[in-house]
């Protein structure tokens, strides 16, 4: 294997499928976020999706051992072998400690783990404003990034758009408390390895973009 491997980290809604998107296109490597992947699996009403619904509407999070074995078999698959973003994984202890047992079989290791850090203040109004093009994925914000025609993605001139059924104000609360509790943790957890690069994400998308390609730039 070969290529760059970084996990993006921060609290819900503070930039990380954004940047994570803007990465994978501007780098050759694959986007793998957790929370995609659960909702694929609720969308085709998989045991595990079945399972992770509740959990993933109360803003909890799922258990460990079935995260761990959904990147374990996703690292497997051929398109990872040209590096990827993990975003949303780790996100505790336990996660993070399977993440590397996985690499270290793997004989790879991290590149660098990106913290996106935003004031807790400012995340309710991201995730309220979010919403996705149901036919390509495109993220947008009722705010910060509307489509520029109303009505119809940029992208893929879809016109169906669909809100997550977690993002609201109430979810936000019990989501924010999981990442102050069980995912914060990790920050000096690898900033003890020498991995963490912390980048403002309290400014423009693109800002923030340009910030995190600086990181690995040098
Ligand atoms: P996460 O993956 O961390 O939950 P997203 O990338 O989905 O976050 O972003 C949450 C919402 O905030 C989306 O609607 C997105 O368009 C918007 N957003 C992302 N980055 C910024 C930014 N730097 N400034 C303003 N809004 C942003
Ligand atoms: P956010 O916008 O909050 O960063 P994600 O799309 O990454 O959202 O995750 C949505 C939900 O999916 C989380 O609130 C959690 O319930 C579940 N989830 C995603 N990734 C993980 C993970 N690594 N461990 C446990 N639960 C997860
Ligand atoms: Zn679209």
């Amino acid at each position: 294997m070969s290529g760059t491997r970084i996990v993006i980290m921060g609290p819900p809604g503070c930039g990380k499928g954004t940047q994570a998107k803007q990465l994978e296109t501007a780098f050759s490597f694959v986007q793998l976020s957790t929370g995609d992947m659960l909702r694929a699996a609720i969308s085709s009403r998989t045991e595990i999706g079945l399972k992770a619904k509740t959990v993933m509407d109360a803003g909890q999070l799922v258990s460990d051992d079935i995260m761990i074995d959904m990147i374990s078999k996703r690292l497997d698959e051929p398109d990872c072998a040209n590096g990827f973003i993990l975003d949303g994984f780790p996100r505790t202890v336990a996660q993070a400690e399977g993440l590397e047992s996985m690499l270290s079989k793997k004989e790879i290791a991290l590149d660098a783990v990106v913290e996106v850090r935003v004031p807790d203040e400012k995340l309710v109004e991201r995730i309220t404003g979010r919403f996705t093009c149901s036919k390509c994925g495109e993220g947008y914000h009722d705010t910060f990034k509307k489509p520029i025609s109303e009505g119809a993605c940029d992208k893929c001139k879809g016109t169906e758009f669909s809100r997550r059924s977690d993002d609201n104000e109430e979810t936000v609360k019990s989501r924010l408390k999981a990442y102050h509790d069980q995912t914060a943790p990790l920050l000096p957890f690898y900033e003890e390895k020498g991995f963490l690069r912390v980048v403002d994400g309290d400014q423009g998308m693109d800002a923030v973009t340009t910030e995190i390609k600086r990181v690995f730039e040098g």
